[in-house]
């Protein structure tokens, strides 16, 4: 990847019990007090309040997840604020993790790290985004400038994604914690990274559990609103202010590289499409035909400006506005090739049923309208669908269809969004990859 990192010459660190003090911090009153304090188990101690949790309820947080419900509950010692850092601890006052602790919301304590020598101070925030920017430098594929940075959870920085577009980022808050810290956060990112802009989108539901107001608008330097970006040496307009997500779907990187693979000679359907990013990479992989279609106009204009200037013409890659359920039922086509991306269906649990209704059904007119031999892309982003009930959703569509599905991969967001590995919740994409006969 193309680097706007900084040089490493910026900042020089030293190393003060576990945790790294940077040199223009330990020059400063205030750093020397820090290092101190940070290479102090006691200080530590005293500094964070402590949850107690109730006997067998730290199991879960033994086992590597991050997260603790209010009911593991059993007592709090000091009085801490929504955001700020406490220790978990058994009922037996041992301590096991420090974390940001919420009592607002029903997930109460969220991980930060089970080294009880740490502080959460400014370094300790410098050092996630270095080693998240670290792994980003070998993920990303040559010809790409656009990714996720820091994946939350999945990169130790509990509700904060940050997504890059060339020069700009794209960042969303959803814990009290990381608000906490926006700041600090904000300060790291800018003396890592150096972008030319960064824009705030800190919205929606999840915020709301936290008891925070949403947040959006500039919060450094000039931010142009789109971003031309390249991804695998394919351009993509990014409308990074009213787009879906941050505006661009990262996630389905290594998806489309895998799609383009299958498209020579294939007439490709590429369902809810959003801006075409799917459509573009079929092209390039040789297909005849490729239909894109979506509801949103705005999200297809991109999308014909996405196609042509990659050099393919709407004539013959049409991208046509419809509601795809009505499209499948009503379409005498047949493709080789089928994209199946629906935006979640169930954004909460009690809509399970009802999703999973709903993707049975698209991707059982899916199903019908692929050539024999053909190959179907089916997604779910729900979180509550989870990668097991997706393969019995779909396994029942292709038996309603009567035809055979062959797996042939499954799929998942690219390693730009690492998740832990013991915090399944945090694997919101799932597919399949599958060849269908009849
Ligand atoms: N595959 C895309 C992302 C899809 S996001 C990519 O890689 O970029 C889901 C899209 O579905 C959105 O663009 C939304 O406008 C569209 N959508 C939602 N409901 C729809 C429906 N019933 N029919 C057609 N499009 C729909």
């Amino acid at each position: 990847m193309s680097s706007f990192r900084r040089k490493p010459e910026s900042i020089v660190y030293v190393t003060a019990g576990n945790n790294l003090i940077p040199d223009q911090v330990r020059n400063d009153k205030m750093g020397i007090f820090r290092l101190f304090a940070s290479s102090s188990l006691f200080a530590m101690q005293q500094k964070y309040s402590r949850i107690f949790l109730k006997p067998g309820r730290e199991a879960s947080l033994r086992r590597g997840h991050p997260w603790l419900f209010s009911g593991a509950v059993l007592s709090v010692e000091g009085r801490p604020e929504p955001g700020d850092v406490v220790v978990a601890a058994t009922h037996k006052r041992e301590s096991l993790a420090l974390g940001f602790y919420n009592p607002r919301c029903d997930i109460v304590f969220r991980l930060l790290t089970t080294n009880m020598d740490e502080t959460i101070d400014e370094s300790f925030w410098i050092r996630k985004i270095r080693t998240a920017m670290e792994l980003r430098e070998k993920v990303i594929p040559r010809g790409t400038n656009a990714c996720r940075l820091i994946n939350a959870e999945g990169d130790g920085m509990p509700g904060l994604i940050v997504d890059r577009y060339d020069r700009y980022l794209v960042f969303s808050i959803a814990t009290a914690g990381i608000e906490k810290n926006r700041e600090v956060v904000l300060d790291g990112l800018l003396r890592e990274i150096n972008p030319e802009g960064i824009y705030e989108r800190s919205e929606g539901r999840a915020r709301q559990l936290e008891g925070l107001e949403d947040r959006i608008g500039c919060a450094h330097g000039n931010f142009p609103g789109t971003a031309e970006i390249t991804e695998n040496g394919l351009h993509f307009r990014v409308d990074m202010l009213t787009g879906q997500k941050t505006g661009f779907f990262l996630d389905q990187r290594s998806n489309r590289e895998i799609v383009e693979k299958f498209s020579d000679q294939a007439t490709c359907l590429n369902a809810f499409s959003y801006t075409g990013a799917f459509s573009v990479y079929c092209a390039r992989g040789g297909a005849k035909r490729v239909i894109s279609v979506d509801s949103s106009e705005a999200a297809n204009e991109t999308a014909r400006w996405n196609l042509e200037s990659n050099g393919f013409s709407p004539h013959e890659y049409p991208i046509v506005r419809a509601d795809v359920f009505s499209y499948l039922r009503e379409t005498d086509e047949r493709f080789d090739i089928m994209i199946l991306d629906p935006p979640a269906f169930a954004k909460a649990k009690k809509d399970v049923a009802k999703a999973a209704r709903a993707y049975k059904d698209v991707n059982l007119q899916a199903v019908r309208r692929i050539r024999d031999g053909g190959i179907l892309a089916t997604f779910s982003c729900s979180n509550y669908i989870d990668e097991d009930l997706f393969g019995k959703i779909v396994a029942g569509a292709v038996r309603d269809a009567g035809k055979t599905a062959r797996l042939l991969q499954t799929l998942g967001p690219g390693p730009d969004h690492p998740t832990n590995l013991a915090h399944p919740e945090g694997r919101y994409l799932k597919g399949l990859l599958l060849h269908i006969s009849t």
